[in-house]
């Protein structure tokens, strides 16, 4: 039996928010970007619905490629770290993945593989990010030795900017110069993550690659999702399993990390760390109740977590607390635990169903 723990998946919003992507980058191609299991929304279901409305899906590991040719989806995917041993290159090449190539192993296993049809493969430059790909000084003889293998029909180029969230910074454009600095003609090439679709347009490329901001998220804390145009990707609802009264002097929790001086009702409610919210939470993180925003009190524990649900109608055990979700941006609760909304994204470890509709779940 399931403790009534849910995130409920907006299929209808993340296609939205795929729309928006297309509005700022209406000259590009999309992968749309589902790693990390699409960034906690499920992979299987969410891929489905972006490979008929994205020109490919981009993951991170073969594991999750291979899930999706398992599934029946036949869209270009690519793995945007490509792999790291001949035997992945060979099953990534017969499952028809797109490889990115960074390092020179990455290209020699290649050049052993057998395959049906030459391939299209990235080559990875790194423009500045100082993280994966060759130097540009190396990029145009590593173009010439990957154009020359029998098994690459096209070679496009990728990087990654650093700093494109930050609409302003001088990096996003040099890193944009510096790899067109290595691009031949007539070849494409692939640049933006979500903050390079938002803030960038020009520096967008042939193929952008969002992420992020499919699932309702912010690359950019200052730029809040509604101000995007963004849409909830999920909402986490747990229910109230207990209601208590507090009188003046009581203490909430692990270490008292809460007291109160005057009388208050507080809800219990079935999640905690354990499930991927965030241990850092503090006192006055907003939840939603019936689309009443609220606050939550007292240190989160493994299962648990306490709301001040003080003056509340309506409410008894079983209602749904929403923990993120369209009344409570998963960037706020990010914020107030000192992290982003990525991280609790992609965090989630759920114990609890997946509801791929646009109801609440009860
Ligand atoms: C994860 C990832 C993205 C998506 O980034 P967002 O900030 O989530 O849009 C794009 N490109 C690469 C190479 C990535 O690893």
């Amino acid at each position: 039996m399931s403790r009534g723990t849910c995130a409920v998946i907006h299929l209808d919003n993340i296609r939205h928010n795929l729309q928006v992507a297309r509005r700022h980058a209406p000259h590009s191609r999309i992968w749309a970007v589902v790693k990390a299991n699409a960034y906690g929304h499920g992979l299987v279901p969410v891929a489905q619905m972006l490979a008929a409305e994205a020109d490919g899906l981009a993951v991170a590991t073969l594991d999750e490629a291979l899930t999706l040719r398992a599934a029946g989806i036949n869209s270009p995917v690519l793995l945007l770290e490509g792999v790291v041993s001949m035997a992945q290159t060979q099953t990534a090449l017969d499952a028809d993945l797109e490889l990115v190539v960074h390092t020179m192993d990455q290209r020699h296993w290649l050049a052993e593989a057998s395959v049906q049809q030459a391939v299209r493969v990235w080559l990875k430059v790194d423009t500045g990010m100082r993280r994966l790909g060759f130097m540009p000084a190396e990029a145009g003889a590593e173009y010439a030795h990957l154009q020359a293998l029998p098994q690459v029909a096209t070679v496009s180029f990728m990087t990654h900017y650093a700093r494109a969230d930050d609409p302003a910074h001088a990096m996003t454009p040099q890193q944009y110069d510096c790899l067109h600095s290595v691009v031949p003609a007539g070849c494409e090439a692939s640049l933006a993550n979500s903050g390079g679709v938002l803030f960038w347009p020009g520096r967008q490329g042939d193929w952008v690659r969002p992420g992020i901001m499919l699932y309702g998220a912010t690359p950019a804390p200052e730029q809040s999702r509604d101000r995007l145009g963004l849409r909830a990707g999920m909402t986490l609802y747990a229910p109230i399993i207990a209601l208590r009264d507090l009188v003046p002097g009581d203490t909430v929790g692990y270490g008292g990390g809460f007291s109160t001086d005057r009388p208050l009702r507080l809800a219990t409610v079935a999640m905690g760390y354990a499930d991927g919210y965030p241990r850092h939470a503090p006192n006055d993180t907003p939840v939603a109740i019936n689309g009443i925003r609220c606050r939550l009190v007292g240190r989160v524990s493994m299962d648990m977590l306490t709301v001040d649900v003080t003056g509340l109608q309506d409410i008894g055990p079983g209602t749904p607390v929403e923990l993120w979700g369209p009344h409570v941006a998963v960037d706020e609760v990010a914020q107030a635990a000192g992290t982003i909304g990525y991280e609790l994204l992609a965090g989630l470890a759920l114990r609890g169903r997946y509801d791929y509709v646009t109801e609440r779940c009860s």
